[in-house]
């Protein structure tokens, strides 16, 4: 492509909404540009990279054996009132009525669709298993749209769905999906992590999220130096303990002591001197409505989602005041599981602590020398905590490390909870009608693609790795105006679209300079220039916008070096 042809508005400005560095540089390198809050139209730049994307996650679908369709992104309420999410989505479904006053909804994924569809052509078990994907629109009402393409509210996804009729075939599904991801992400040139997951609701352990390291990433992950254990920080373990029993010839008497106004660990442990590694803190919950007492040690934090799927309760959230003076008979900040009549759930970070502070669920009054089993009951002892940097992996004891993440795909097995409802079942070997087994499997478009970024740029731009750039070359004579010099740039330009390779030739008449820095901006891999005294010389000269590795090359040599190099770059990530 000629640039002077191209629609390519690159800015200098940066938007002021625009905080991360991925949305700051597509805006600038003219790949994006927003319509309304969180929908964006993509340029000619922004949807070359989108292509490329899907071209390899199509390639590694299709050899996992999946089968491309494409389904509507407007959905009837009836199948969303079937599952039971018309009710449950909330409100990122966008719902809206026809002329003949019936519900719909933008699709925000599609389980139902896909459901509905195998449910009505799939009968037996040799029509089984089936995988379906499709690279299509999205639309989830976000509440807080940011970051640019990384979380909007219309937005590109692969979705995927597959049908078995057993745990042995589901599993079988789910594992070709997690490998045909991991092709797909190392094929992008990206560094990424599959991290176990959350499951929510659904259950099962099952799920992964594959992040791409970022330190502006929104997830944060735990994962072990030694071995290859990865986890979402709100799924992280703690490996548990061995239970330690404290020597009651240690516990000193009870002691209630006055603490006037102070309430937080930190007020606590300055004004009685202890350190918050022999403090418990109590937080009350409201569980389904419900009021729950937790208990972990003062230098600890809670991870509220263990203890939401500890209790297998939908809603758990932080109990208002009112609640807590109802349980407590006290302000916010005195809570104390001593004489407490709620439940009480224990974090292993309590086990064998001795003569500790809690509150004394009095106002402005603690206990001291607080002992488990005689102050009160020792039950329900769990994993209730947010894993820290050095504690030990729950599957080796290495040392768990921390780091931050962008998810851009999640696989999922999601058993029956769609099939059931939706009723899709087939006939199986022995006769017996069953119901099918899925899996559902997601890919970010625009999230991936604005991942890259955010992993690959410096000062001047964007550094596209090979596989996704929009152009993998572009040829700069640093003078349109002397002829030898586009003549050359015209026949490199010429030789090198023949053989296939994605380049522009930038013949507008700008100063060398300012062309520079846009080939940087939007990150081109290879330049090159050509210029008077390297050309008399036979030479051009190639930058390796990666390395800013500078050559000389012989003009009849330049355009299989740069094969070769694009081959090396693509091939380099292909398993
Ligand atoms: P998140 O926790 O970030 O909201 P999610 O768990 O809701 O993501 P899924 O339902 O698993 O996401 O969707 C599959 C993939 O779609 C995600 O891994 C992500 O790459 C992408 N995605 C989800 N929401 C958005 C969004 N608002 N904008 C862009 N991409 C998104
Ligand atoms: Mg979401």
């Amino acid at each position: 492509m000629r640039y002077s042809e191209m629609f390519l508005p690159t800015v200098r400005e940066v938007p002021s909404d625009a905080e991360v560095i991925s949305h700051q540089l597509m805006i600038r390198a003219g790949m994006i540009r927003k319509l309304t809050s969180g929908i964006y139209s993509y340029l000619p730049l922004g949807y070359r990279v989108i292509r490329k994307l899907e071209q390899i996650i199509r390639e590694e679908m299709n050899k996992a054996g999946a089968q491309e369709v494409f389904m509507s992104m407007v959905q009837p309420a009836e199948l969303w009132q079937e599952s039971g999410r018309w009710i449950h989505y909330g409100k990122e479904l966008l719902r809206f009525r026809d002329r003949h006053d019936h519900e719909y909804c933008l699709g925000p994924t599609h389980e139902e669709v896909i459901t509905s569809l195998v449910r009505n052509d799939i009968k037996t078990y040799r029509q089984l298993p089936r995988n379906l994907y499709q690279i299509q629109t999205k639309f989830r009402d976000e509440v807080r749209p940011r970051f640019g393409v990384m979380r909007c509210r219309e937005f590109g996804m692969k979705d995927a769905y597959s049908f078995d009729v057993d745990e042995e075939g589901a599993e079988k599904s789910y594992e070709k999906m997690f490998n045909a991801y991991n092709n797909i992400f190392r094929r992008c040139g990206l560094k990424f992590r599959p991290v176990e997951a959350d499951s929510g609701s659904i259950g099962g352990k099952y799920s992964h999220e594959f992040m791409v390291m970022a330190d502006s990433g929104e997830d944060a992950m735990a994962f072990c130096e030694k071995c290859s254990y990865a986890a979402n920080l709100e799924k992280a373990e703690v490996s548990s303990p061995e239970r330690k029993e404290t020597l009651e010839q240690d516990w000193l008497p009870l002691e209630e002591v006055l603490t006037p106004d102070v309430r937080t660990i930190e007020e606590v442990s300055g004004f009685l001197k202890v350190d918050p590694q022999n403090i418990v803190k109590t937080l009350i919950f409201s569980g389904d409505g419900k009021p729950y007492a937790v208990l972990i040690r003062g230098d600890k934090d809670i991870n509220e989602i263990k203890v939401r799927n500890y209790l297998n309760i939908a809603e758990l959230e932080l109990a208002s005041d009112e609640m807590i003076k109802d349980v407590t008979g006290a302000p916010r900040g005195f809570a104390g599981p001593v004489k407490i009549k709620i439940p009480v759930l224990i974090d292993y970070s309590v086990m064998g602590m001795v003569n500790f502070v809690t509150g004394a669920n009095k106002e402005d009054a603690h206990f001291k020398n607080v002992n488990m089993g005689r102050d009160f009951k020792a039950e329900a002892f769990a994993d209730f905590r947010v894993v820290t940097e050095n504690d030990q992996c729950p599957r080796c004891g290495g040392d768990i490390k921390l780091a931050r993440g962008i998810e851009v795909g999640h696989v999922f097995k999601l058993g029956t909870k769609y099939s059931k409802a939706m009723k899709a079942v087939f006939l199986d070997k022995d006769g017996q009608e069953k119901i099918m087994i899925m899996g559902c499997y997601g890919i970010g478009i625009g999230r991936t693609v604005a991942a890259a970024i955010e992993q690959n740029n410096d000062a001047n731009g964007i550094v596209w790795p090979m596989p996704l750039a929009p152009y993998q070359v572009i040829i700069t004579p640093v003078n349109v105006n002397e002829a030898s010099l586009t003549e050359t740039a015209e026949s490199l330009y010429q030789a090198m679209t023949a053989e296939g390779i994605d380049v522009i030739y930038d013949d507008r008449d700008e100063r060398a300079g300012v062309k520079f820095k846009d080939a940087d901006l939007i990150g081109i891999p290879l330049r090159i220039t050509v210029g008077r005294k390297d050309l008399a010389e036979g030479r051009v000269e190639l930058k390796i916008r990666k390395t800013g590795e500078v050559r000389l090359c012989p003009l009849d040599d330049i355009v299989k070096q740069v094969k070769e190099m694009i081959r090396q770059d693509m091939d380099f990530n292909i398993s």
